[in-house]
């Protein structure tokens, strides 16, 4: 069944402020893990673009500053969410490579936090795996809407209460492949 395609309504944040931004996310962590081995968690299937970006800004920030090196693993879980006007919104782990975290110092990357349901899930849910630390890098946050506390290390943008799509959001699986991030005429 094809789902029908809402309007674009307008750019929010266009490719090259992305990229600008990303870049300076990967020379901040680089600078911050500096000769560690960190496990970049990427939470499916919304990050994976930013993911791959952010991945490679970190790769070159060390080419920048050789004597800064970051050993990188890779690593994926996929949430599901179950919203409900009446009940809590209820998160599950549906896929996830979480056994190589014990003592590991891993960086959760993440698409968008929003209520922070599913950031508090997945961080309580790691943390009984027994890593040495715990951080968070969101390429968008909507700190209007946060519905519980989280603690956020890097944050690519802060925007408004608006639904967004592109460069890895999906309205009904689509829009993913945007190069930037759109907000829809209607939803
Ligand atoms: P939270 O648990 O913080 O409320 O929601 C996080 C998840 O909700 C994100 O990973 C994403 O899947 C979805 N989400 C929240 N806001 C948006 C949005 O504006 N656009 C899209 N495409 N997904 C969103």
């Amino acid at each position: 069944m094809s789902v029908p395609k809402p309007l674009l309504e307008s750019v929010l944040i266009s490719e090259s402020d992305l990229q600008n931004r990303i870049h300076e996310l990967g020379t901040q962590i680089v600078t911050d893990y500096e000769n560690k081995e960190l496990v970049l968690l990427g939470v499916l299937r919304g990050s994976v673009i930013f993911f791959a970006d952010l991945a490679r800004a970190i790769f070159s920030a060390q080419l920048e500053n050789p004597v800064k090196e970051v050993q990188l693993r890779f690593e994926f879980v996929q949430l599901v969410s179950y919203r409900n006007s009446t009940k809590p919104t209820a998160v599950e782990l549906i896929r996830g490579g979480t056994d190589y975290l014990e003592q590991r110092h891993v960086l959760i990357v993440e698409d968008i936090v929003d209520t922070g349901h599913t950031l508090k899930f997945l961080c309580e849910h790691l943390w009984t795996l027994k890593p040495k630390t715990i951080q968070v890098c969101t390429l968008l946050d909507k700190p209007s809407q946060r519905q519980v506390p989280v603690a956020i290390d890097y944050t690519g943008f802060e925007i408004p209460d608006t639904f967004v799509v592109g460069y890895g959001l999906d309205y009904a699986q689509q829009y993913r492949n945007l190069p930037y991030i759109a907000m829809l005429e209607s939803i």
